[in-house]
């Protein structure tokens, strides 16, 4: 058993609390009030609800170009380097890049992984031994869906995905697709899939957003990225008043992992509040894909983030999700604590789901817990 000390931003309404969150066999096992001197702050790990960390190799490949330029295949920079890596320079390059999520206080990211079934077996081997955890939408044929956790498209004009939402339908997983980034035509034909999971939705119109409320689709938003590739600014505060907002750091090849990074520049360039901000950064990812992290209450997997309230950077701050949305970073990180999640199962019959979930739940069983010191 361990326990942390100071100012837990406790349940989904991240409550400021004083006390101490009670860890057991890698579980919240309680939240309790209590008077402490620590001066730490206690937050949920991350999820990141978007990201392509397969385009590790291509960081900075983008810069000054417009999305098309960035991601066409097979000329844009991004694809050159993809092709001239080894397979064991992509597997270390996506690893590393989970390293530093982790060191982050990053628990679990939402990745859409190119490159059909060898994307996503490249992605497994990368997470192996890995204290954070992807949860991998695939791409390709529909297959994929044998060892992906979910599917994910690309954008709903770019291709007849009606297949590939009926197979994740059949298998039990979740089916995401890109909508409404560079401008809103694709953001209807992408709505008439049903999908589990929207990505961008810049251009989101209140006909768009009133069919979101309707179909009950999380968005995942990923303001750096709409920044870097200057296709516009979502309305974030419009998509809270439809529906479950999550935060995502988008290509790796834009903008590096960092949910502190995302979430400052969140707060300081649209009309929400910072407690919104970190409620997206944290339990919106979760919510979106019915992970059991992202909040901090008793039942709960232990993702934890504890800062240092009394750093150089955040002494003397009043609020601790402002302080932590607008200000933190890793140098303020005193412990991030993840639980270990367990090697990719191959036994056949099972849906990816259902292994996922399996072999998180044994791992957690067993009582494995990681600490990741700064
Ligand atoms: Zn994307």
């Amino acid at each position: 058993m361990e326990e942390f000390e100071g100012t837990i931003l406790a349940g989904q309404s991240l409550t400021p609390t004083r006390g101490r969150v009670v860890v057991e066999d890698g579980e919240i096992a309680a939240v309790e009030q209590a008077k402490t001197a620590s001066t730490n702050i206690i937050l949920p790990a991350f999820v990141n609800a978007h990201t392509h960390i397969g385009d590790a190799v291509a960081k900075e490949a983008a810069v000054g170009l417009s999305l098309g330029e960035a991601v066409v295949p097979p000329d844009s920079l991004k694809h050159r380097r993809l092709a001239a890596a080894s397979h064991e320079q992509l597997v270390t390059a996506m690893g590393r890049t989970m390293q530093f999520m982790a060191q982050t206080g990053t628990a679990r990211f939402l990745d859409f992984r190119e490159s059909g079934p060898d994307g996503t077996r490249q992605l497994r081997a990368a997470a192996a031994g890995q204290s954070v955890e992807p949860f991998i939408f695939g791409s390709g044929e529909p297959g994929v869906l044998e060892i992906a956790d979910g599917y994910g498209a690309s954008g709903a004009t770019d291709d007849d995905f009606t297949d590939h939402r009926a197979a994740a339908n059949e298998s039990g997983v979740p089916f995401a697709i890109h909508a409404g980034e560079p401008n809103a035509t694709d953001i209807h034909p992408a709505l008439d899939l049903d999908p589990d999971l929207l990505v961008h939705m810049v251009h989101a119109t209140d006909d768009h957003l009133e069919r979101v409320a309707q179909q009950d689709v999380p968005v995942a938003v990923c303001p750096r990225a709409n920044l870097t590739l200057r296709v516009g600014h979502a309305s974030i505060s419009d998509l809270l008043d439809h529906t479950t907002v999550a935060l995502g750091t988008d290509n790796v090849m834009l903008n590096s992992p960092s949910m502190f990074r995302e979430m400052a520049h969140t707060a300081k360039n649209y009309d929400v509040t910072a407690r919104e901000v970190l409620k997206m950064a944290t339990v919106g990812g979760a919510e979106a894909m019915g992970l059991d992290c992202g909040v901090i209450e008793a039942g709960r997997r232990a993702g934890l983030v504890v800062l240092d309230g009394d750093s150089h950077n955040l002494a003397g701050t009043e609020d601790p999700a402002r302080a932590i949305v607008r200000r933190a970073g890793p140098l303020d990180i005193r412990d991030v604590i993840l639980p270990a999640f367990g090697e990719w199962p191959s036994e056949p019959g099972l849906s990816a789901y259902t292994c996922v979930s399996a072999a998180g739940w044994l791992v957690w069983l067993a009582g494995s817990l990681m600490i990741t010191r700064k």
